[in-house]
This record gives structure tokens, sequence and C-alpha cells, in this order.
């Protein structure tokens, strides 16, 4: 073995699709091209969108697809080590309770931001002596746990495998983000650290969405004490729009697939296409495509849908 840790990390959120696929497939080259293991991890903790059944389908397609991996894990059976990272943040003064509501955030920002990702100057850093005192402040309503990454902190700066150098001053950009959405729980960006240091990966493979949300990862990771893993974003599938793959673009389901009579080595064959490992249409195992993976065969540009 190499010491190569690589992960899958699906959301059972939907059903598996194109897009999916295509950066598993390359997390899954990429782990074993080296001789490395590779661990599923079920992200379950994101209640109001998960689907019941998402993530025994994914494992069925994952399966069926031709991936393998050496340990499973589902998140929400991991709730206790989340609970514990959050109470060492807490006791190292990194993690503080607030009660702003998003609205508040919103409405705070001196210019617009993308997507999920708001700047937050630290209205409730130190406003509350206990997480008690926040909630009655605003009882019912529930604070949520903020990091303290606080004015000072230099720019967070990685070199990312794929997407190259990226470097992202927090402290003006980002601010102090949320960690728990309520006194125990965690939060996405909690529990994705917690995971990845205790399950010892060595280099995250996932979609370029996630390259904007990793400095607050590194954050988090070395506030624990541990060191983050190697990072490797690469581009997502998107529809004729430039837009990610989604319903609007049709059925790109790999269980729609497979009902309608179509074989894996015709999706993993197409997928390769796209990196460019093998000619269209031919059809292909994935176990076989480790004979001619190449990271850097991966065109830089989104992809568009292939089947
Ligand atoms: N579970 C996340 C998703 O499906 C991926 C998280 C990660 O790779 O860090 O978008």
């Amino acid at each position: 073995m190499s010491g190569y840790v690589g992960r899958l990390a699906p959301s059972p959120t939907g059903a598996l699709h194109l897009g999916n696929v295509r950066t598993f497939m390359i997390a899954w080259l990429r782990a074993r091209s080296q001789g490395g293991n590779v661990i599923l991890r079920i992200e379950d903790l994101d209640h109001p969108r998960d689907r019941p059944g998402a993530a025994a389908g994914a494992i069925e397609d994952l399966k069926w697809l031709g991936f393998d991996w050496d340990e499973e894990y589902v998140q929400s059976e991991r709730k206790d080590l989340y609970r514990d990272a959050l109470a060492a943040l807490r006791g190292k003064g990194l993690a503080y309770p607030c009660v702003c509501s998003r609205r508040d955030v919103e409405s705070a920002q001196s210019a617009p931001h993308e997507g999920d990702q708001l700047f937050y100057p630290g209205t409730c850093r130190d406003r509350f002596a206990s997480w008690d005192e926040a909630r009655r402040a605003i009882a019912p309503r529930r604070p949520c746990w903020r990091f303290r990454v606080g004015n000072d902190v230099p720019p967070v700066a990685f070199d990312d495998v794929f997407a190259g150098h990226f470097e992202e001053d927090v402290a003006k950009t980002l601010g102090d983000f949320p960690l728990a959405r309520d006194e125990g729980g965690a939060g996405y960006t909690l529990a994705v650290v917690v995971d990845d240091l205790a399950m010892g990966v060595t280099e995250v493979v996932r979609g370029d969405d996630l390259l904007a949300a990793t400095p607050a990862q590194i954050l988090v990771a070395r506030a624990l004490g541990g060191r983050e893993p190697a990072y490797c974003h690469v581009p997502l599938v998107v529809g004729p729009d430039g837009r990610r793959l989604a319903k609007r673009h049709g059925d790109t389901r790999i269980a729609s697939y497979r009902a309608a009579g179509r074989r894996s080595g015709e999706i993993i064959g197409a997928l390769a296409a796209t990196c460019g490992w093998c000619r269209t249409n031919e059809e292909v195992a994935l176990r076989d495509l480790l004979a001619c993976f190449s990271l850097s065969a991966v065109p830089k540009a989104p992809c568009g849908v292939p089947l």
C-alpha cells in the first residue's frame, strides 16, 4: 500500500448522476492507480434535503459501475466525534455562539457574494458568555456556532493538485463562518474536516464547486491540531447552458440508464472519453482505465453531458 487514502463522499440528496460519477471516477482512479485506499463516506447530515433510499441507491449504482472501496462510513453515525471536535474548538476559544439570522448576515454584506458563501463580520464574536445566554436572547430561535477567523489571520493559500495555486483572504472575504446549526450539531465544514482527519485522508478529489469552501476547511483542520489533506478540485459536468448538471438538463441518473438497458461500460466509456483517456463511444470497465488514467489529460474546462 502506498499510504494514499482517498474518499468518495456522496450526499444522499438525490440519485447519483453523470456529474457525480465523473468526479468519483477520477477520485477512484487517482487512488487505485497509486495502490491507495478508497473510503466511501455517506454525507447525510443535510436532513431537509436528504432523500430516503438515496444512500442505498448510490451504493448500488457505484457497485454496478465497478467501484469498490476499503472502508465505509455514514456521517449521521459519527455525531459524537463532531460534538467532541466542537468542544475542542470551544475550549480553544475558536467557536462562539451566534444569534444572527441569515437575513441579518445578508443585510450586513458590503458587496454581493456568490453562492452560499456570505461574509460574516463577527457581530456576535464577543457578545455572549455562554450558549445558554445566546439561546435565551433569541428563543425560540436557536443560535449557531461560528468559527472565529478573526480580523488578523493571513490569507489561506494552497496548491491544488488540479486547479493550481489558490489563495483567499479569509478575514476579508469569509469572516467567521458557521460550524454547527445547533448546540451539539455539526455542519458540513466541521464534519468533513473531522472525518478527513480521522480517516487519514491524504488527498481530497472532488468537484471544483467546493474550491471556495476549502480555506475554511483548512482553518478548521489546523485549529484541531491536524494537517489538511492535499486537494484536487476537478471541473464539473455542466448542461448546455453552462450550469452544473441538474434535473432541468434531462435525466442523467445512473439508475435510469441502467433501467433503460445501458451497460455500465458504456457510461464509464463515455465519461472516460471526456477525460481524454479513450475514444468516444468505447465500452470500457472502470478497472481497465487504470492502464490509461492520467490526471493531466483531464481538460481544465467544464465537461458537457456525454450521454
Ligand atoms: N458530500 C459533498 C457533495 O456531495 C462532497 C463533500 C466533499 O467532497 O468534501 O457535494
